[in-house]
């Protein structure tokens, strides 16, 4: 398999090429040649597939020639065994026509886990063989940056660097970036938000000399690895649902913010996973609901919410599905992005429009009704959702329809998210992972939005020289 750029200037790469360069080098994103086609046979075939078997199956029609198949195991298998629940991600019947599929039993608890696991030990793996200096460069609203410094710290040939928005992240999503003490781990926390932080690192990708001076690798959503490993559990919960569920019309409602995870579920139906309808749920922060409503698609004012990993603006993601939308047209997808730089703004209309809301039903659902969400949960199913979660369960709530099966996504766990847990008055215990947190010392750098101060920063950490300036916080 080879991948190409939706620019359309970039093609012929290979899997692990696509893995090493992230955002493509003439500032698209990087996408299979041609999907590869998942007939009703081989998906039969699947069924009673264990997580980690199912994985290698849907990774054998992307990685070709790249990597030996026990070598994928091998690294599926150290990537997965970190899960606290054998399934990995277990499917919960909550009630007729609504399913829990539970994406955040992996190590920081949170769905990020699933993917970013997995792409630590394939970094390290191309590190050794190839002797690849890694040197990886990320944005996050806090689950990324935890899952993906998770997967990598004290790993040799890597170093990382993630930048967040200076407390506006979860106390529990700070801790698990900043307690971590490996040399090779760097925590920027900028006074920002996360678009702040985003467009930073977008900069820095799109310098070319800079990215290939610095060895910069791309961990965020972007990266295509990310959007595969996710289609991984499509394909498990769709396999996990009895007969009679997989026989009518089957729903995804995806707590949604860089557009990664549902894009990962388009591309599980583009493969042939009879998916009927994919549920976009936002938050206060809704401007993919505005898209799939009405084709405009325009960044807002940036909201603070209960559901701080979608509070975002500008989907990174969103791209890819453009591509598709145009028909796999470069020429439009470059033009259309072009605009959105130059006008703030794409507008959708006619047939396009049309073919968006036979792909996608949306909700934007508010801060109120995410705890009202929460408290109904809870009461009537004794079922604990943390607020991105409850945005799931709320659009699934409004969008599916009568007689179908919708599949939920839990994202996070809610003891990380215990503030908006107890404004609901819940009490909930919290898992000792999560406890020992608040006993170790943090490591972190406070510095200002400041491009060139921040690159001074990196330039640092890259050359193995000790840190200068900003606030080294300890607190
Ligand atoms: C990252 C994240 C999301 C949003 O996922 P995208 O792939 O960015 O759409 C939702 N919920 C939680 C808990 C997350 O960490």
């Amino acid at each position: 398999m080879q991948f190409k750029s939706t620019r359309g200037k970039v093609a012929g790469k290979g899997f692990v090429d696509t893995l090493l360069m992230g955002l493509a080098d003439d500032g698209g994103l990087m996408v299979p040649e041609r999907i590869p086609a998942v007939t009703d046979q081989t998906l039969a075939s699947w069924r009673g597939l264990d997580y980690i078997s199912l994985f290698l199956e849907i990774f054998a029609l992307y990685v070709g020639d790249d990597i030996p198949r026990e070598d994928l195991r091998a690294m599926a298998e150290r990537s997965y065994g970190r899960f606290r629940d054998p399934q990995v991600t277990p499917l919960v019947r909550v009630k007729d026509g609504l399913h829990v599929l539970e994406l955040f039993h992996g190590p920081t608890f949170a769905f990020k886990d699933v993917a970013l696991q997995f792409m630590g030990e394939l970094y390290s793996y191309v590190a050794q063989r190839q002797g690849e200096i890694i040197h990886i460069l990320g944005a996050t609203s806090g689950d990324t940056g935890a899952a993906a410094i998770e997967g990598v710290r004290g790993k040799e040939g890597i170093r990382i660097c993630i930048l967040h928005p200076h407390q506006k992240v979860s106390r529990v999503q700070e801790l698990q970036m900043t307690t971590v003490d490996d040399a090779n781990v760097l925590n920027l926390s900028v006074k920002g938000n996360f678009d702040d932080c985003q467009r930073v690192i977008k900069e820095l990708f799109a310098d070319l000399d800079f990215k290939s001076g610095h060895h910069l690798r791309a961990i965020n959503s972007i990266n295509f690895l990310r959007i595969l490993a996710q289609t991984v559990y499509y394909f498990y919960a769709y396999l996990r649902l009895d007969e009679q569920a997989r026989a009518g019309k089957v729903d995804f409602s995806v707590p949604s913010g860089n557009f990664g995870n549902i894009f990962s579920g388009y591309l599980a139906k583009r493969m042939g996973l009879p998916v009927h309808k994919l549920i976009i749920a936002t938050n206060e922060n809704n401007i993919l609901e505005q898209f799939v409503k009405t084709g405009v698609y325009r960044s807002g004012d940036f909201r603070s919410t209960h559901s701080p990993s979608m509070d975002i603006q500008v989907a990174s993601n969103f791209e890819r599905y453009l591509y598709y939308l145009t028909g796999e047209d470069a020429v439009k997808t470059a033009a259309y992005m072009q605009t959105f730089h130059k006008d703030g703004e794409i507008v959708i209309e006619g047939e396009e429009l049309a073919q968006v809301q036979r792909d996608f039903a949306a909700l934007g659902v508010g801060n109120a009704r995410c705890l009202e969400t929460i408290a109904d949960f809870k009461t009537q199913h004794d079922y604990l959702l943390d607020p991105h979660s409850a945005c799931g369960v709320a659009a699934a709530e409004a969008c599916g329809g009568t007689g179908e099966t919708v599949i939920t996504f839990a994202t996070a766990h809610p003891a990380k998210f215990d503030e908006a847990i107890k404004l609901c008055e819940i009490e909930q215990e919290i898992p000792e992972p999560i406890q020992e947190l608040f006993a170790k010392s943090q490591h972190q750098v406070v510095v200002d939005y400041d491009k060139a101060f921040i690159v001074r920063q990196l330039e640092a950490f890259y050359n193995g020289v000790n840190l200068v300036g900003g606030t080294e916080a300890h607190e």
